[in-house]
Formats: C-alpha cells, structure tokens, sequence
C-alpha cells in the first residue's frame, strides 16, 4: 500500500535502534548502564496508586469527556493558577495522554503549511517532527552552549518573519538542563508581545530546579503575554507517573475546544481511573514530600555525575540546573554522536543518547534519573571507554 507522503516528511527516531539495542542486550543477560531513558526511576508514589485503585474500584472505568473529567481539570486550573500564577478556568484545561499529546494536539490545531514555529537548538526531539506531520515549517534556532544554551531575545527577534506563528519555550529544558531566569523569560514575553506571536511553554520539568534556580511561568508575566500563551504539562516526572499517560494542555479557550475536537476523533478520554491518580498527585498533601525526596536524590546524582564528567579532559558539559540530563560534548574525541554512542554501548554496554537526535551532533546526553551505583558503574565503563580512544 502506498503510504501517505505526511509520514516521509518525518525521520525515524534516530535514539530507536540504540534504545532498542540496549533492551536487547539487556534480555540477553548484559548488564547495561541505562543513561538513556528520560523518565524517573522512582515507583508512582503509593497515594497516588491507592486513589486510582479505588477508582476503578468504584467504578470509575467508563468513557469521560474528551478533554478529562471535570474534577481534574477544575484541579489542574487551580494548581495553575496558585503555583503558577496563570489565571486559567477549568475551560482552559484539557487532559490529554501525557505531555506529548497536548502538545501534538496543539500543533495539529494551530499549524498548517506556510506556518513557521521557532524551536531553540537542542530541542525535545518530538517538537519538529509535530510540526512537519501538521504541515508547517520548523525554523531552529542554535542556542549558545556559552549561554548555558538559552537563546536571547535577539536571536528570538531575529527570527520572527511574516509567516511565524509559535515560538517554543522549554524550561527546565530536555536535553540541556537549562533553566531560563525570570529576567530572561521576561524579555522574551516582550518579543513575542511585539511581534504578535505566540508561545507554546512546555513546563514538563518544572519541579526539578537546583542549586535555587526558579521556574517562572511566561504566562504569568501579565495579561498580553497570557493571552499569547500555551501551557504544556503533565504528571510523568514530577510525580514518577511516566506510563500513566496523563498530561495537560492549558490555553485560551477557542484553542481548547479545537483540541477537544481533535481528541473527540481520535482518542477520546484519556484512561478514567488514571486520571483519578493524576488528581490525587495534586490534592493529597503527601505529595510534596515524595516530590522532595526524588529531587533529593536527583541533587546528589546531580552532584556525582558532574564531577565525574569533570574530570574527563576530552569531555565537557555545562550544569544543569533543572530536569535530570547531562549534555556533555564530545567533539574532542572527533567521533559523531551516533559513533560515540554505538561504539559505547557495543564495547562497554553503556546506553546513552546521541545529540544528533537533539539537533546538536558534537554531544551526547545522559540521563541520571538512574540509581547511584548503576551510575558509577557507568561513569567507569565511560571513562574506559575514553581512554581507549
Ligand atoms: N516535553 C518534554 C521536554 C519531554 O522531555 C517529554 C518527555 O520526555 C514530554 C514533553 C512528554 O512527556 P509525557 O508525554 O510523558 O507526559
């Protein structure tokens, strides 16, 4: 059968054949020093289990609207607006299935051919492969490593043309780490404001900050940057709920409704009794505690990782200061990412992932939502590696 052009427009994942390499190798018995995953290596916290088991155990297992159940969504609203400072109603929440689908959701409700939406490089990997499958034009901008790879509102400005409709800001960042500072973000509201501009703020990482660094909401800023603004969230790092599938879109209301439009046809609800977890996550005191216990560890892997890394001359890396990734160079070593990484998992049975998937092929990035032994298992079998070159 003849495939539908849409989908030569999009590469296939290039982290694929490694992940899905190190699985095998891990079937087979080898013990592989997974740095690849982006997701917490913490079990859901049990208050979070217990209100979905109860759920289902009241029955809590039929079709819901579209866009979540009602009690959720009020519950996000209200975090948004007490956390955040984003004056958001219930009526501009959607749940969707995960992070990932709200912003899927928002792109195929916004974005058609002749749209440009500006991405900062490296990038979450899905961003413009979202926007190519709605037909629209990626434009990437190369964040500066000697900026702790945050873009400046001159780039931003620099790059908005006629045809620019979204800008995509993402802090705490995956790959890098970064954390953009309220000064910072303020200035880019101010481009976005002028040119008349939108911005899609995908706050997945928010709650894991180091070293005092802040998470500022752009939205929060004031009432015409709000009104440019889409938030993106969802429950997987924050609260270790990764296959749980429940994420949130945040944004004017006409925009919620489309995505209620496209998720009516395609998907539906997102899984009831989940949800019921996710609301859970937001209202029962005890979660903060687990939230603090899980940076606790993040901080001192954190800590460990860098200092390792430090103290590889052919390697560097900048210090995140949010999510749980280390973006290291390697341009020393004269390999491209994809040879770095492949040669690391086939000689040392090391799973890290190339920058290239990123947009940046002079680095790798590894993931230390892992336990401290694996990691210093892996950081020895890096060090091998390296000295062999
Ligand atoms: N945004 C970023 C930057 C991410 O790293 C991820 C997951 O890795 C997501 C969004 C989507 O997360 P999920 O769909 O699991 O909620």
């Amino acid at each position: 059968m003849k495939l539908a052009e849409r989908i030569g427009l999009v590469p296939p994942s290039l982290t694929l054949s490694i992940t899905a390499k190190g699985k095998a190798m891990r079937a087979e018995g080898i013990n592989v020093s997974a740095f690849s995953a982006g997701e917490p290596d913490f079990d859901t916290p049990a208050h979070i289990v217990a209100a979905a088991q109860q759920a289902l155990a009241e029955g809590k297992t039929r079709y819901g609207a579209a866009t979540g159940e009602p009690v959720l969504r009020q519950a996000i609203a209200e975090k948004l607006r007490t956390e955040n400072g984003l004056a958001y109603e219930t009526e501009n929440i959607a749940v969707t299935n995960g992070g990932k689908q709200s912003l899927y959701n928002l792109i195929m409700a916004t974005i058609e051919a002749g749209d440009e939406v500006i991405i900062p490089t490296p990038y979450w990997v899905s961003y413009p492969e979202m926007v190519r499958l709605a037909g629209g034009t990626p434009i990437f901008l190369q964040a500066d490593p000697a900026n702790q790879y945050k873009v400046t509102p001159e780039q931003l400005k620099a790059a908005i043309t006629p045809q620019t409709k979204l800008f995509v800001l993402n802090s705490p960042s995956n790959p890098t780490g970064t954390v953009y500072t309220p000064a910072e973000i303020r200035a880019l509201a101010e481009i976005i404001v002028d040119a008349g501009i939108y911005v899609v703020s995908d706050e997945i990482y928010e709650k894991i900050l180091y070293d005092g660094a802040e998470h500022l909401s752009i939205g929060a800023i004031g009432p015409e940057i709000f009104e440019r603004t889409i938030t993106s969230n969802g429950f997987a790092k924050a609260f270790a709920m990764t296959g749980w599938r429940v994420g949130y879109l945040a944004a004017p209301t006409e925009i919620i409704k489309a995505v209620s439009t496209i998720q009516g046809h395609s998907t539906s609800n997102v899984c009831t009794f989940a949800q019921y977890g996710a609301l859970a996550a937001l209202q029962s005191p005890e979660s903060a505690g687990c939230i603090a216990t899980m940076l606790d560890a993040f901080t001192k892997r954190r800590r460990y990782i860098c200092d390792r890394v430090a103290q590889i001359p052919a390697l560097s890396a900048f210090e995140p200061q949010g999510a749980f990734y280390l973006y290291i160079n390697i341009a020393k070593t004269g390999l491209t990412s994809l040879d770095f990484c492949s040669q690391l998992l086939d000689q040392h049975y090391v799973a890290a992932i190339p920058g290239i998937a990123f947009g940046t092929d002079d680095c790798i990035r590894l993931s230390y939502a892992t336990d401290i032994q694996s990691i210093e298992l892996g950081m020895g079998r890096l060090e091998k590696f390296i000295d062999q070159l």
